[in-house]
């Protein structure tokens, strides 16, 4: 299912699979200028296909490489193969064979699906990618992925920030990020002058550098809360529960690879693989 909301020149699409009438662990991507800043999941894609039948589309951004935001990468450029696509250097390779590079858990098959190959250019930090009308600025903010970037267009002051910011106040992590890194990017974006943060997931929202350093400073409190409770002597089991609360839905249906523990874990740098 694709929900389309219009902000200005911006247009947002919330898309997620319905399955039996459930809908879960919805994805965004955005259209503006003829460009798609990420493309959704694989299971969204032909339906996203059909709303942008009529749509030039131009080139594509991926904020980073995860299966729930390259999703329709391979279908817009099947339609057409000169489709340019720009992403981080080190989303390259998992753009080609996402299989090999990214295999995925049950849980991200039932809720996004396997995308197939799709051929990117990467870009440097700093770079300006030009549109028609605008020109985004790419920003490496590494953490939830080690190839993820946010992109600030400085005339409009639009931030687009992926899954940097999916809203607030995180009580778990899933398994590979790195909660100190996120915490360097979200202070490196909070510092821009941008009018209008554009986020996976979460809500649009005005005044993006009040709601990134809410979430910056919230993190690093917990941190401290942390390594606190470590240096007392309480294990990581203790650490969650007490912090974190009881088990979480996410807990159970990702299997164990979206937790609090290793929210507490990557807190104590130990959240690896
Ligand atoms: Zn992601």
């Amino acid at each position: 299912m694709i929900r389309t909301t219009q902000y200005g020149k911006v247009t947002r699409f919330d898309l997620s699979r319905d399955i039996y009438g459930i809908r879960r662990y919805w994805t965004t991507a955005y259209l503006v200028d003829n460009w798609m800043i990420d493309t959704g999941c694989a299971h969204t894609a032909r339906e996203l296909l059909r709303l942008l039948a009529d749509q030039k589309i131009d080139g594509i951004i991926n904020t980073h490489s995860h299966e729930d935001h390259i999703g329709a990468n391979f279908h817009l450029q099947q339609r057409n193969p000169d489709l340019q696509i720009y992403a981080h250097p080190a989303s390259i390779k998992i753009l080609e064979s996402p299989e090999e590079y990214q295999p995925l858990h049950p849980y991200r098959h039932i809720f996004w699906g396997q995308v197939g190959s799709s051929f990117a250019k990467p870009f440097e930090a700093g770079s300006l990618i030009a549109t028609e009308n605008y020109r985004f600025r790419v920003i490496y903010t590494p953490g939830h992925t080690s190839d993820h970037v946010c992109l600030y267009e400085p005339d409009e002051k639009w931030l687009f920030t992926g899954d940097l910011y999916v809203g607030g106040k995180d009580r778990a992590l899933r398994a590979g990020c790195d909660i100190w890194q996120v915490i360097e990017s979200l202070e490196k974006v909070a510092d821009l002058p941008a009018v209008r943060m554009f986020p996976s997931s979460a809500r649009v929202r005005e005044n993006p550098a009040k709601h990134l350093r809410e979430k910056a400073d919230y993190l690093v409190l917990t941190g401290q809360e942390v390594l606190d409770m470590h240096q007392e002597g309480a294990n990581v089991q203790q650490i969650a529960r007490s912090l974190f609360g009881g088990p979480m839905l996410i807990e159970l249906i990702t299997l164990g690879h979206f937790t609090r523990r290793r929210l507490v874990l990557s807190y104590l740098n130990q959240n690896y693989d």
